[in-house]
């Protein structure tokens, strides 16, 4: 297993596979890897000829320094999950001042108004850091195709708004959401759970199934003032925010169309730790 730690690593890594025309797929993460990560990864081998992973807590997409500190970083424990996918994948596993210099700080970007909705409305500058790191990372590493999660839906639009208004050459593979077997949408979060609270947890992709079956037959509006009720009789969570938004725009739906796509999206606290879900509603 290839870890590599510096950028110069990655480069000469990255020009002796541009010679040999051969495809590179990239899946960044954050480590504390679970089997989330892991269908991100089978898919980039199944499709690549080589596959990169970063392991990378990035700390400017961070808006909370107990958040970032509590974060947890598992390296020996990523490396075997990924060993057991397959052996040839090469892991990327910087410190922040190789690829911060000296100032850990963002750019800013402008992704269309992606980034004022649901997650950029409650993590202050949270996509910038996004955008940021992953313009360091595209440039480094060139993948040909880099897979993101849906259970990050609103970061993966922002990421294709920030490869079509720049112009990357990479294709942006957009990948479902897994769960464990309760429903939970598997998070590196969750190992910070109570065993009850993780049991509990469940209520939230049982609300959002809930939530898909009244829409059918409500407006948005109701839906989410019904979600809102189900969290506020719930003793174990407290609701940050529940949306049903239009896929492409991410803004609130008003009105329904027949023509459009939505999903509802839920931010939530449990044991002070916030977890995230949506589901596609049509
Ligand atoms: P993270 O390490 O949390 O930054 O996540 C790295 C990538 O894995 C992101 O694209 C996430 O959307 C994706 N991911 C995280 N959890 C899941 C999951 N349960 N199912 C699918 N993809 C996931």
């Amino acid at each position: 297993m290839k870890i590599l730690r510096t950028k110069k690593e990655v480069s000469t890594f990255v020009n002796i596979i541009k010679k040999t025309n051969k495809s590179l797929g990239y899946v960044p993460t954050m480590g504390a890897l679970h089997q989330g990560h892991g269908s991100l990864i089978e898919q980039s081998v199944s499709e690549n000829n080589y596959t990169l992973v970063s392991i990378f807590v990035n700390p400017t997409q961070f808006d909370n320094a107990t958040d970032l500190n509590k974060y947890p970083r598992t390296l020996d424990n990523d490396v075997t999950l990924i060993e057991r996918i397959s052996g040839d994948i090469i892991i990327f596993a910087p410190k922040a001042n190789e690829l911060y210099d000296s100032k850990i700080v963002s750019k800013n970007y402008y992704f269309d108004g992606l980034e004022y909705e649901m997650e950029g409305k409650h993590r202050a500058g949270h996509f910038d850091g996004v955008g940021t790191i992953l313009d360091i990372f595209f440039s480094l590493i060139q993948p040909n195709k880099a897979y993101f999660g849906e259970k990050d839906f609103q970061q993966l639009q922002i990421v294709k708004k920030l490869v079509a208004k720049y112009n990357l050459d990479v294709t942006i593979i957009g990948c479902p959401i897994f769960r464990e077997a309760s429903g939970l949408a598997m998070s590196s979060r969750n190992e910070r759970l109570s065993k009850n609270s993780r049991k509990e947890a469940a209520f939230i992709y049982k609300t959002l199934l809930k939530a898909k079956e009244k829409f059918g037959t409500k407006s948005a509006i109701k839906v989410e003032e019904w979600v809102t009720d189900q969290f506020a009789k719930n003793k174990h969570f407290n609701l940050e925010y529940v949306s049903i938004a239009n896929v492409d725009t991410l803004k609130p739906v008003k009105r329904k169309s027949k023509n459009k796509k939505y999903r509802i999206f839920i931010a939530a606290f449990i044991d002070n730790i916030r977890l995230i879900d949506n589901i596609a509603l049509n």
